[in-house]
């Protein structure tokens, strides 16, 4: 007795172990049990299988052999489909075949048999509910047990009634099994199916905000263009007025369209074309090209490139827009004025990029922040660039690693994958 139990705790955890596997493995959202991991699902199932014979239960006499090999083979031809479920068969059956006996003949019959139908029951299984699943799980256990017994009858003639007992039993043990093993599937898709649910509201959600914040922000640079050119239609003003106007007009149209950059490059993250970029020219060409607007606010820009020449893989417009949005940060972080200092460096197949400021600084929960949507410690802050550079740099596959220490300052450390 204490020998089957052992034997039958041992086939439980055979049987749940790939299925918790499963939970770890499977990327969040996944909706089909199985079906996305189809080969390693495959392999563990194998593994479980191959388990249950190896340590099967002892039950009474010799030539009765029993383990829960079914319930994997029988759940994989549901989950996974008919390929699937020949390949469980062969498992099986090699297996069976190598542990041998007289019961082998009927054990390999019963295992092509399941193999063989249940794949058609999948499409109707299915569509069934969570009750209706356990059930059809159920039954195809008991039928599948009950084929065994008859035809160990009717070929061997092997006596039912010695034996009911021990059938019973075993079909209420395999049953329960099966039935669990059900529930717990079932319970991780629907798992799934919420986390699916809830990433997708997640990101509508923030869509829907980009878009209002966008388009709030895009409303003032109109207001001020349509109010320029409503005074120019209502009044007569000098050339040199009208010039001051249209220069007005021009820089609202500018920050207007910046906006809906910083708005595209979030919204379609999908690369089209990517450049091969020399890392010491984008870097220190966006610090060349700031350096007249640092200075204007007493901030001096310095750039060192690497010796050699590096390439890094990426859209060569949005790196330097991440770029300027890191540099414009680092230079409103020093109000007072200070030095920025960008660094290129290379370590194996990495690329450094460091930028350096000398101002306020960030708390550890600032830094956290970062990247966040709409967060914003300025006046005048959008709370996009963040945001903007961290979807452009994790595009191009780099990483960024904050340091900053308040009253200090900060240095954004962006690594990214070498190219040859
Ligand atoms: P914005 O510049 O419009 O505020 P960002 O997304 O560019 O939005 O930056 C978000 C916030 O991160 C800033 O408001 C600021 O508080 C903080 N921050 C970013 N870079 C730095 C920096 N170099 N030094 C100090 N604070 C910074
Ligand atoms: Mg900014």
């Amino acid at each position: 007795m204490f020998e089957m139990m052992t034997g039958m705790i041992n086939n439980i955890f055979f049987i749940i172990f790939p299925i918790v596997l499963y939970q770890m493995l499977a990327g969040a959202g996944k909706r089909n049990f199985f079906v996305d991991y189809r080969v390693t699902m495959t392999i563990l199932f194998s593994i479980s299988i191959i388990l249950c014979m190896v340590f099967p239960y002892q039950i009474l006499t010799d030539d009765y052999i029993f383990d829960l090999r079914q319930v994997p083979l029988i759940v994989g031809a549901l989950y996974g489909g008919p390929v699937i479920s020949a390949v469980l068969f062969l498992v099986s059956a090699i297996g069976r075949i190598l542990i041998g006996g007289d019961g082998m003949y009927i054990a390999v019959l019963n295992l092509f048999v399941v193999a063989a139908g249940v794949p058609f029951l999948r499409p109707a299984y299915m569509r069934m509910s969570r009750g209706k699943k356990v059930a059809t799980v159920f039954i195809i256990s008991i039928l599948s047990l009950l084929f065994n017994m008859f035809a160990g009858h009717l070929l061997f003639g092997d006596p039912i009634h010695d034996i009911i007992n021990i059938w019973l039993m075993l079909m209420l043990n395999q049953g329960m099994m099966i039935v669990l093993t059900a529930l717990l599937i079932e319970h991780i898709v629907r798992q799934e199916l919420l986390l699916n649910t809830l990433m997708k509201h997640e990101k509508l959600e923030s869509v829907s905000h980009f878009a209002a914040a966008v388009s709030h922000e895009l409303r003032n640079p109109m207001q001020s263009i349509k109010g320029f050119i409503q005074l120019m239609q209502a009044y007569d003003y000098s050339r040199d007025k009208q010039l001051e106007f249209h220069e007005t007009i021009l820089d609202e149209i500018n920050s207007a369209e910046s906006l809906i950059d910083d708005y595209l490059i979030y919204a379609k993250p999908v690369y089209g074309e990517l450049d091969r970029m020399s890392v010491n020219d984008e870097v220190c060409g966006v610090l060349k090209l700031l350096g007249p607007y640092a200075n204007s606010l007493g901030v001096e820009l310095f750039c060192h490139p690497a010796e050699s020449e590096i390439y890094i893989r990426g859209d060569r417009q949005k790196f330097r827009q991440a770029m300027v949005n890191i540099i414009r940060n680092g230079v409103e972080s020093m109000p007072e004025g200070g030095e920025m200092i960008a660094r290129i460096k290379v370590q194996a197949s990495k690329v450094i990029v460091e930028i350096a400021d000398q101002g306020v600084g960030m708390t550890k929960e600032e830094v956290e922040r970062l990247g966040e949507p709409y967060f914003s410690n300025k006046i005048k802050g959008t709370g996009l660039g963040m945001m903007v550079t961290y979807s452009v740099i994790h595009q191009m596959k780099g990483i960024i690693i904050v340091n900053s220490e308040k009253g200090l300052g900060t240095v954004f450390k962006l690594v990214f994958p070498r190219l040859e």
